[in-house]
């Protein structure tokens, strides 16, 4: 299919926009709508602002563009809509079409095509990143540079919001097939996603073992690359759909029974591929097979026997809905059945547990001021709790959290479902949550 063709359905389809009957239904859902209280920054309103632009009652302005982006992609308006709405595929196409028709500023440009081509897709380049961070961050640069002080406001924020690197990297486990504990009841391919190779590399190692302790043998397949859920998200779904390809050559023939992430914003992209490439006549019939296969880590545990050879892991814990395992893939009870398996651990549930915490891939990179603010209001109903520990599903969301204790919190751990699975059988050494020895 020609290139032309496949971009007149990167923007917002006049049949999806109809769906929206202007009930105004989400707007208590949607987390932009109740900090500013600005129609615009409402579900309803950019979808108002999407059909302007498509019946060409609009054109598409800074104004349009702000508004649009302003929009986190959480698609908590998507539960909360009554007609069927699939508003994260809206702001996706609207996204897209917005970057087809603009020009940004060079440095941006050049900035963005660093991030989205260069860096996320290379496993060389991100091992290249990860390592200067970590001279950066381990060497005492980091401390004298927060110890003099001298960075500007924006920088601070930003480097407040930065991931500790964790080495060894989870590159390592690339090309491997891990053995379970005992005999093989699946086999499983783990996706370990793009920065979360480098910064969450702690976690990737937890999920391999829990998912070994559960009979699964684990592959790791080489030629796997990012998922293209940021790309999706920053209007790039051509760019998202050559990743897509990849790992569907990469993944798709290996005869799994499930292709695992444990990353709840990728496992959204990752079941959407068949979307993605439905236009694509070699790629469309595998790209839905794979998303067949693809499983949220907890999703996966949560419908299988689990190994319930536990020890008590006695903490109070609060858990915070990741947005696209929540409302993006409607998966909320599995990661509340695993932590209710683990002994001795208390839920406390928060209020909204499911709206967004800020993070939202990149965006609180990009609009931190109102990333901040949500994470503020997030932390008000942890800190309500009194839980010592925020359970989460997604990486982005556990550096979020983090960055909310840091600023707003009462010294709460940041503990992914996993990794408390992990704690519970054995593997503390791994772990951001600190148990007592005495139970
Ligand atoms: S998106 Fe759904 S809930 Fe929101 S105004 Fe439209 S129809 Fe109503
Ligand atoms: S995706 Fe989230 S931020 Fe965007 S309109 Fe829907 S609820 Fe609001």
């Amino acid at each position: 299919m020609a290139a032309s063709e496949i971009i007149q359905f990167d923007k917002p389809q006049q049949i999806d926009l109809d769906k929206c009957v202007h009930c105004g239904l989400c707007l208590n859902a949607c987390p932009t709508y109740r900090e500013l209280r600005v129609e615009m920054d409402s579900p309803r309103g950019r979808i108002y602002q999407m059909a302007q632009v498509s019946s060409g009652a609009a054109q598409i302005t800074e104004s349009y563009i702000e508004h649009i982006e302003l929009c986190l992609a959480c698609r908590g308006c998507e539960t909360a809509c009554p007609s069927g709405v699939q508003y994260g595929r809206l702001v996706e196409a609207a996204r897209a079409e917005i970057e087809a028709v603009i020009q940004r500023p060079r440095t941006i440009r050049l900035l963005r095509h660093a991030v989205f081509r260069k860096l996320l897709p290379s496993r060389f380049n991100l091992g290249m990143m990860g390592a200067l961070l970590y001279l950066y961050q381990a060497s005492g640069l980091k401390r004298l540079v927060q110890t003099l002080d001298f960075l500007p406001r924006r920088l601070r924020e930003l480097e407040s919001l930065a991931p500790e690197i964790e080495i060894p990297f989870s590159f390592r486990h690339y090309g491997k097939v891990l053995q379970p504990e005992g005999a093989v009841r699946y086999r499983v391919a783990l996706l370990g996603g793009c920065v979360a190779n480098i910064s969450f590399a702690r976690l990737n190692d937890a999920t391999i073992r829990v998912l070994r302790k559960n009979g699964c043998e684990v592959s790791v397949p080489a030629a796997q690359t990012c998922c293209g859920a940021l790309h999706v998200h920053a209007g790039l779904p051509e760019d998202a759909r050559k990743l897509a390809r990849q790992n569907i050559d990469a993944l798709l023939d290996g005869n799994f029974d499930a292709l695992i992430t444990n990353a709840g914003g990728c496992g959204s992209t990752l079941k959407e591929y068949g979307e993605l490439l439905e236009h694509d006549a070699e790629y469309a019939e595998k790209a839905r097979r794979f998303s067949m296969l693809v499983k949220d880590v907890n999703e996966f545990l949560a419908s299988i026997d689990l190994n319930p050879n536990m020890q008590a892991v006695p903490v109070t814990i609060t858990y915070q809905d990741s947005c696209h395992l929540a409302h993006g893939q409607r998966i909320r009870s599995a990661p509340r059945k695993l932590l209710a398996a683990i002994p001795k651990l208390e839920l406390r549930e928060m209020t909204r547990s499911d709206l967004c915490c800020g993070s939202a891939g990149i965006y609180n990179l990009v609009h931190t001021d109102m990333a901040l603010a949500l994470l503020k209001q997030k932390m008000d109903c942890v800190n309500a709790t009194g839980a010592a520990v925020i359970a989460t599903a997604n990486p982005g969301c556990m550096l979020q959290l983090r960055a909310g204790v840091r600023m707003f919190g009462n010294a709460q751990k940041v503990a992914h479902v996993v990794e408390l699975l992990d704690q519970a059988y054995g593997e503390e050494h791994s772990l951001t949550v600190v148990v007592p020895k005495a139970v």
